[in-house]
């Protein structure tokens, strides 16, 4: 086995995975997964396939490109609103893509027209966290530049919260997304089929609400693979949290002073901490850096305290037991842990519980 590695157990993927399609379902809710977290890995799509999504979200074209030339077929959604430049290959990658500008809608048109198909567009409404969206009152007049085009189906309208500045989405902001729904489909005379009602920040709101909304829809990664989100920072009742662990060894274990000697100036990150003198201490090093993984998000186990990190080097310490050189050690990882080392590509990726999710035969 090499290292640092991710354990990503294919069985408890599939797990969270049926446990939220079994939950939301009783809500009128479908799941669209979202596999950007992964690179849109195409043995962990195949998971979630098994576990019977019907559709694929992924944030992008490589990852689309990916899943697809492994073999699997299924409809794919773009969940970011698409580079104008990589229009075309838009059309040629993704059923539905999230849309936020007139410009790249009339492109798509554009495109989708000569290819002879239709594209499928979701309108993405600004509700308060201000990253993407048409702010409200301008919906309307969005509608009335696209509604017309042709070779582009408009298949509803979404929001996205909590990302970027942890906006709740809560029913307030819920209801308001319905009563757009509403009033577009009222106005325009069409019918919106998919109101796509955030991530896995939305679940709270999802899983505790008991009134109708329009909301029929969710996109969800790191509820998934992580079995909780960002927002509560807590773990989601049913779910597993530890589907995808990072372990890594230890290569160097001493009794070392916790206090530098020598002049000091910043270190490799431009950082200049205060250190105090706690004595001696018992110092280990494990050999995963910044270059494997975003170190706040990873945690150690029990007993064992991240002190600093380099780009190669984890120093830690331990309080009651030395670690051992060789020893392999387990941390849990959080969203931008778990995105990190799933890009990193000196982070070796192990398949647990593959028997059953093996990719289909290419033709
Ligand atoms: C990343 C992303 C998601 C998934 O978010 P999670 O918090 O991982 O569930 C959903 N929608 C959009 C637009 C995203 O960018």
């Amino acid at each position: 086995m090499s290292y640092p590695r991710l354990d990503i157990n294919c069985t408890k993927i599939y797990l969270n995975t049926r446990t939220l399609i079994n939950k939301l379902y009783k809500k009128g809710i479908s799941i669209a997964p979202v596999t950007k977290v992964c690179l849109g890995n195409p043995i962990i799509t195949n998971v979630l396939v098994h576990a019977g999504v019907n559709m694929i979200a992924d944030s992008r074209i490589e990852n689309m490109d990916r899943i697809q030339s492994s073999g699997i077929k299924i409809p794919t959604i773009l969940i970011r609103t698409p580079m104008i430049s990589q229009v075309k290959s838009v059309i040629k990658y993704c059923d539905i893509s999230l849309n936020t500008e007139v410009s790249v809608i009339k492109k798509l048109s554009l495109e989708a027209s000569k290819l002879n198909v239709n594209h499928g567009v979701i309108v993405m409404v600004e509700l308060g966290d201000l990253r993407e969206g048409v702010m409200p009152h301008q919906l309307f007049d969005f509608f009335n530049k696209i509604i017309k085009l042709p070779n582009i189906l408009i298949k509803g309208i979404g929001m996205n919260l909590a990302c970027r500045y942890g906006v709740i989405p809560n029913k307030f902001k819920i209801s308001q997304l319905s009563n757009l729904a509403d009033s577009l489909e009222k106005k325009f005379n069409i019918k919106l089929d998919i109101i796509s009602g955030g991530n896995s920040a939305s679940l709270y709101w999802a899983l505790n609400n008991k009134n109708k909304t329009r909301i029929n829809h969710l996109r969800l990664g790191e509820s998934i693979f992580l079995g909780c989100d960002s927002l509560y920072q807590k773990p989601i009742k049913g779910l597993f949290t530890d589907a995808i662990t990072l372990t890594a060894e230890v290569i160097e274990s001493k009794i070392k002073p916790s206090l530098p000697w020598g002049d000091r100036g910043y270190n490799a990150f431009g950082e200049k901490d205060d250190i105090f003198d706690r004595g001696l201490v018992l110092q280990a090093i494990i050999a995963l850096g910044r270059q494997d993984v975003i170190v706040t998000g990873i945690k150690a186990p029990e007993g064992i305290n991240i002190m600093s990190s380099t780009s190669d080097h984890l120093v830690v310490e331990t309080n009651k037991y030395p670690l051992f050189v060789g020893q392999k050690v387990k941390f849990e990882l959080d969203y931008s842990g778990l995105l990190s080392s799933m890009s990193s590509s000196f982070v070796h990726k192990n398949f647990q519980n593959i028997k059953g999710f093996e990719l289909p035969k290419k033709q």
